[in-house]
């Protein structure tokens, strides 16, 4: 395959771009090589400035689950666009798009557009903290809630992949107030609790874990959080950017009794454009301000164009069959790599839920940061590297989740499992 036309640009962007890129891990540090330069999407695929046509499993790390240039997601982007990109005022589309997500979120009563992942769980933090009139918060090691200072301990995502989990820049004031857990260990969360007896705001936690590739909460995990933060009259926040609309419709929370008190969301609700957004109960979400007073606010928050995106993708989800459709691409990729690997005689343990999936290296259980650290990633560069040859763009770390979208079909999923068998037969 040749690369002389991004090998070019990125040579290029390297002095005007810190790392020739706008987020870390698109600059496959941890996979070695020049990032393909994408000029081009359409459905499952993506083509880049060499004339490569890869399918994607990337999907902008989640945001596009009906694949790329969605013709009703167009045509409603280019309505927006003729009529008017930012206002500054209320819209009704905002509205239309605030209904869908409330209908959808059991613990949603009332929720506020955002502009990233990381606007909404800084904006939900700070609610936590106002309402309950305490600092402290719990996080979870590997677990990533964008890049807002009190987050970047112990992040997943592109700070593992770098090993930087903790940022210069970041005061060890702000890091102070941060408290750390391995996830799905309860008795750390408990420990916590009663050290830090009624200081603690809040738990943060991703109902499945994305940012260091896929993992699922234990049972008991997530009820005994709840139960945790019950007791000391601390708030249960979802992190369901990754998860949300994803997983299910209702996010994660629709596949669990357990009740958040505060939700984060991002990617598929904008359809691919900017966007977040946080919610939960009417008497929490009426402190923001206006309605309130703590302070939130965004130039460009409820973008029309945003909004446009992610009302009609959500649309179109909610339309017949549209998750089946992702489940049974998941279930179809996730049997033929177990077949692929087994016969390669590489064990693998494959995390899925719907179209949401991971690859890790290694027959293990995974349960916590400490066991992703432990799976054969070296192995699994020379497998990305191999994909990449045969025209499949996985996400470049073993940290990242893979994504499927409604233009995966049964062909594309053929397509990638017979890339893996190529790939593998490379290596082993
Ligand atoms: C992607 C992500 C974020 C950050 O969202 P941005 O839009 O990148 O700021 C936060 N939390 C989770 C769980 C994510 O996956």
């Amino acid at each position: 395959m040749n690369h002389a036309k991004s090998e070019a640009l990125m040579s290029a962007a390297k002095n005007v771009i810190p790392g020739g890129v706008n987020s870390p891990v698109r600059a496959y540090r941890t996979v070695g090589g020049t990032p393909p330069h994408i000029m081009r999407g359409d459905g499952a695929f993506v083509w880049d400035v060499d004339g490569n046509e890869y399918i994607d499993m990337v999907l902008s790390y989640g945001p596009l689950i009906l694949g790329h240039c969605h013709t009703e997601v167009c045509q409603s982007l280019h309505h927006a666009v003729d009529t008017g990109t930012a206002f500054g005022a209320p819209t009704a589309g905002e509205l239309g798009l605030a209904n869908r997500i409330t209908a959808c979120f059991r613990s949603v009563e009332m929720v506020r557009l955002v502009n990233s992942g990381t606007e909404a769980t800084m904006s939900a933090l700070r609610l936590a903290r106002a309402a309950t009139g305490r600092d402290l918060f719990i996080k979870f090691e590997g677990c990533y809630h964008g890049h807002a200072d009190p987050f970047l301990v112990q992040a997943g995502s592109g700070a593992l992949t770098f090993g930087a989990p903790d940022s210069p820049g970041v005061p060890a004031a702000t890091a102070e107030q941060t408290l750390i857990a391995p996830y799905n260990d309860l008795e750390a969360v408990q420990a916590l609790f009663a050290e830090h007896e009624d200081r603690i705001a809040a738990v943060f936690v991703e109902p499945i874990a994305g940012n260091m590739g896929m993992v699922h909460p234990l049972p008991g995990f997530l009820e005994g959080l709840r139960a945790a933060c019950d007791s000391a009259g601390s708030l249960l926040v979802f992190d369901e950017v990754m998860t949300g609309f994803r997983v299910s419709r209702g996010g994660y929370q629709d596949l669990t009794d357990v009740r958040p008190d505060l939700t984060t969301m991002g990617k598929v609700i904008g359809g691919g454009l900017p966007i977040g957004a946080y919610g939960g109960s009417r008497a929490l979400m009426e402190r923001i301000s206006p309605a309130g007073d703590v302070y939130q606010a965004g130039t460009l928050s409820g973008n029309p164009l945003a909004v446009a995106a992610g009302d009609k993708t959500l649309e179109i989800l909610a339309r017949e069959g549209a998750y089946a459709k992702l489940e049974q691409a998941g279930a179809g990729l996730e049997k033929g790599l177990r077949e692929v690997f087994e016969s390669a005689g590489v064990p693998v343990t494959i995390p899925r839920t719907g179209s949401m999936m991971c690859v890790y290296l290694g027959a293990d259980p995974i349960h916590r940061l400490g066991d992703v650290a432990k799976t054969n990633t070296e192995l699994w560069v020379s497998f990305f590297r191999g994909m990449l040859e045969h025209g499949v763009i996985l996400p470049p770390s073993p940290y990242e989740a893979w994504f499927l979208s409604t233009a995966h079909d049964a062909n594309v999923v053929g397509r990638i499992v017979d890339a893996a068998e190529k790939s593998l037969s490379a290596l082993v």
